[in-house]
């Protein structure tokens, strides 16, 4: 283990909640905060749920999910994040909100803790920058869920300093993890290439071109994709697809990245995928029901 004891994470919606639960299986101890408590409540109990999926697949046993979820405890107070040696970040996908948390954890953290983002797109520099400490923060991006997925992206910024990124390698390894590097452009690597595909299959959809069935199953049978691309936006959340569109069309100023109007209509509707039950299909039916 690397010299980080205590990790604290901000934000539990579905990728906060990943988080704690792969940093609590490698032994150690989370904190977990959201605005919202119930939404506390619901990931511990989610987190739960996930690790006896897990023990059911004999993928870890009842004596590492119930020492696993003993070290996960609820921080409603972003107070409690002065045990932290390590605190990510994974709130909402929105530059100002994720500034304003930063600013008003500062208070509470000791000198030595390190700040990191799970940012999907945003600029690790610009976020580092509001801080006391931009030598001491990184982004650490996990994949969705982040319990199965293999691959964190590091994303070192203009003043991440090495000791940080180090302490950051130690860590991730610790987890079982696979790094890949990015440099801090918008969306790094794996978003940079894989946003602006599920971008184009919502355009595909809003020309006309096929219909939600047939552009998934075109990419499952036809490209080999374990899921389709519309499949896959309402996974990731659409909220999220449209913020990091925003981020590469803003930070690369390429018309090439103009999020679809379709994809703005679904988010505006308030349909953002899997996590509020509708999106590019109703999770309402089983089977899912295409929504176009
Ligand atoms: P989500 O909508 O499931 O959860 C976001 C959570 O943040 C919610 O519970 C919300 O209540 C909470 N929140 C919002 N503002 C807050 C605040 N000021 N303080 C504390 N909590 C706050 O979103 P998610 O999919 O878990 O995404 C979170 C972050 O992870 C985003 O930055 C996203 O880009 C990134 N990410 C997402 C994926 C993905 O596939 N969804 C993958 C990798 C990284």
């Amino acid at each position: 283990m690397s010299s980080i004891k205590t990790v604290g994470v901000i934000g539990a919606g579905q990728m906060g909640n990943g988080i704690a639960h792969v940093c609590a299986l490698a032994g150690y101890e989370a904190l977990l905060n959201d605005a919202d408590p119930a939404r506390i409540e619901a990931g511990l109990e989610g987190i739960a749920k996930n690790m006896r999926r897990q023990v059911g697949r004999g993928l870890i046993q009842q004596p590492d999910m119930d020492a696993g979820l003993k070290r996960i405890k609820a921080a409603p107070k972003l107070a409690a994040f002065e045990a932290c040696d390590l605190v990510i970040e994974s709130i909402v996908e929105d530059i100002e909100a994720k500034k304003k948390i930063f600013a008003d954890l500062q208070a509470a953290l000791k000198p030595t803790a390190i700040l990191a983002s799970n940012t999907s797109s945003i600029s690790i520099t610009g976020l580092a920058a509001k801080t006391d400490r931009p030598d001491k923060f990184i982004g650490i991006h996990f994949m969705n869920p982040a319990p199965v997925m293999k691959l964190v992206e590091l994303i070192r910024g203009l003043a991440t300093s090495q000791e940080t990124y180090d302490t950051s390698v130690k860590f991730v390894e610790s987890l079982g993890k696979t790094i890949a590097n990015a440099e801090d452009f918008p969306a790094f690597i794996v978003n940079r290439v894989l946003v602006p595909m599920i971008n184009e299959a919502v355009y595909t959809l809003y020309e006309g071109v096929g219909s939600v069935e047939a552009i998934d199953k075109s990419l499952k049978l036809g490209a080999n994709h374990p899921m389709g691309p519309l499949e896959l936006a309402d996974f990731i959340g659409l909220d999220t697809c449209l913020s990091i569109m925003q981020v590469l069309y803003e930070g690369l100023a390429d018309s090439k990245y103009r999020p679809c109007p379709l994809l703005v209509k679904y988010v505006e509707a308030g349909w953002l995928g899997r996590k509020t039950n509708r999106g590019f299909y109703d999770y309402r039916t089983d089977p899912p029901t295409p929504t176009r």
